[in-house]
């Protein structure tokens, strides 16, 4: 095999790298060059019947260690990312693209933080049930208690933190996980399991399958599977969903967005100019919450675009490990094209007025040696965009934002919630009472008011409509991992039967 930055990627399972019994090898590819990573061994249905096998012996004991024993577990692990943050952040920045400025401040980090949030709500009783006191002489308590085998299923845009988004509570709860990566930026899933491993999870708590879309239905439509968590697209959940659904599991489903920003009369427009650059060309457009329909006053429009073509020349393409780059280039061959289809159509199909960006090939990174076949496309801005216009209407998962003028608040509202989607929404604007009125009447799991894309471990987050069911992180995301038991306790010495002697 050819020379590759890392060495071949593993299944793991019962806590140690495992071949495959298919021996069938895929590639992970660096976007910035076009070069490949790594070998990825491909899970055959027999690898991944181990694996869960592997899951369901380690249950009973993990499910009925105590929740703080599960948590300092948990806390190891927490400072084992801490500690090799920057190594992990390079990592994800070869597997995918996304600049070292990003990853070793974001991915790792927030990764980390959703962990240290769960355990420690384990471990101070997060997991207590209640008692209700019916009678003198009975009661009724309820127990939360751990699901078993659980199935998570990754998307590639935020490769390590989906896979710790899903595995803290998972793990904290008391199941135990089979996880598959994105087939497209698979590398953390081996540096997760061996992490987790050295700080002392028992083998086959947390296991990693490897491949595509395949082996993520066999995972997902596995009989021993109790629930799935997914983050994908809407096409990919809706197949999810319907087989999990079939086989009465739980499920999480974190699916796309076109998430609509509303910049209000009033606003400090430096500010909305700021936010509306971060939820359209961080991470190169490719996160699920972005605002890519931006809604502007009419009468704000020019001055918004005049401040946004300024502060376009802050976006700096290149090396992503290099730590001043702060836009990489996206994460492959098929989405850039995806990506480029959707900006020829915006041009020559939807008539869209073309701000900055499009179709050619940025001059800066495409001409160096090293980089000129990677996956890079131009920050893009449409304006004068119109609401039936495909590119305002789909999901396009990279950096092109949409400009839509309104005259009134309430007909950008009622155009905002236009869609079948709802993952996020947000307002800028300096009048508190407008902000909250706003935010209120949107359709959308995820809101922001002056601020767009934080996603703290305590706030809840998760799509309305067709962008998803359930929610990850906060106190509201460890009730998708346990199931509730009530049990009424009479003992008062009698059963009031109906069917005593008369
Ligand atoms: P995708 O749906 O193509 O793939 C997601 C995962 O599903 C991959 O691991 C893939 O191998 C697997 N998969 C494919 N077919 C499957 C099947 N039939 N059964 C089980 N698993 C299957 O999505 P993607 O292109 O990797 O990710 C981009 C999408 O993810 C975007 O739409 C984005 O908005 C969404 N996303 C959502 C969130 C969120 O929290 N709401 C976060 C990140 C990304």
């Amino acid at each position: 095999m050819a020379s590759r930055r890392y060495p071949a990627r593993q299944l793991y399972y019962d806590g140690e790298p495992r071949p495959s019994t298919a021996k069938r090898f895929f590639e992970t590819i660096d976007p910035s060059t076009s070069k490949p990573l790594a070998d990825v061994v491909c899970a055959s249905p027999a690898d991944v019947d181990a694996a869960i096998a592997s899951a369901s012996r380690a249950f009973p004991s993990w499910s009925k260690t105590p929740p703080a024993e599960r948590a300092r577990v948990l806390l190891r692990a927490v400072a084992l990312l801490r500690a090799r943050n920057d190594q992990l952040a390079a990592v994800e920045t070869h597997d995918t693209g996304k600049p070292l400025s990003e990853t070793s401040t974001v991915d790792v980090v927030t990764g980390a933080d959703v962990l240290e949030y769960f355990a420690n709500l384990v471990g101070g009783g997060g997991l207590n049930g209640e008692t209700t006191q019916l009678r003198e002489d009975a009661w009724v308590y309820t127990r939360k208690e751990a699901l078993g085998v659980c199935a998570g299923i990754g998307a590639w845009n935020y490769p390590i933190q989906i896979a710790l988004w899903k595995s803290a509570p998972c793990l904290a709860a008391g199941n135990t996980m089979v996880y598959k990566p994105s087939e497209v930026t698979p590398l953390h899933g081996q540096f997760l399991a061996e992490l987790y491993t050295e700080a002392g999870l028992p083998p086959g708590v947390f296991n990693v399958i490897n491949g595509g879309g395949d082996v993520g239905s066999y995972l997902t439509s596995h009989p021993r599977v109790a629930k799935v968590s997914f983050t994908g697209q809407v096409s990919t959940g809706q197949k999810v969903a319907s087989s999990a659904a079939g086989g009465m599991k739980y499920v999480t489903m974190e699916l796309g967005g076109k998430s609509p920003l509303i910049i209000l009369p009033d606003v400090d427009l430096d500010i909305a100019v700021d936010g509306a650059m971060m939820a359209n060309f961080f991470s190169t457009g490719q996160v699920c919450t972005n605002g890519t329909r931006v809604f502007v006053p009419k009468s704000l429009q020019a001055d918004f675009e005049k401040r946004l073509l300024d502060k376009m020349q802050h976006v700096r393409m290149g090396d992503p490990t290099d730590m001043s780059t702060n836009f990489g280039p996206v994460v492959s061959a098929q989405h850039l094209e995806k990506v480029l289809g959707y900006i020829r159509h915006g041009i020559e199909v939807d008539k869209a007025s073309l701000l900055c960006g499009g179709l050619k090939k940025p001059a800066a990174p495409s001409a160096s040696a090293d980089m000129g076949d990677g996956y890079w496309v131009q920050p893009t801005v449409f304006t004068n965009c119109k609401d039936s216009m495909r590119i305002v209407q789909e999901e396009i998962f990279g950096p092109v934002m949409c400009i839509l003028t309104y005259e009134d608040v309430n007909e950008a509202v009622e155009r905002a919630n236009n869609t079948q989607l709802g993952l996020a929404a947000g307002v800028f604007t300096k009048d508190l009472n407008a902000a909250h009125k706003t935010v209120a009447r949107l359709q959308a799991g995820i809101t922001w008011v002056n601020s767009w894309g934080e996603s703290p471990a305590e706030m809840s987050v998760g799509g309305w409509k067709m962008s998803g069911v359930g929610v990850e992180n906060g106190r509201r995301g460890i009730e998708a991992w346990v199931r509730n038991k009530s049990t009424l306790v009479d003992m008062s010495g009698a059963v009031a039967t109906a069917f005593s002697k008369l």
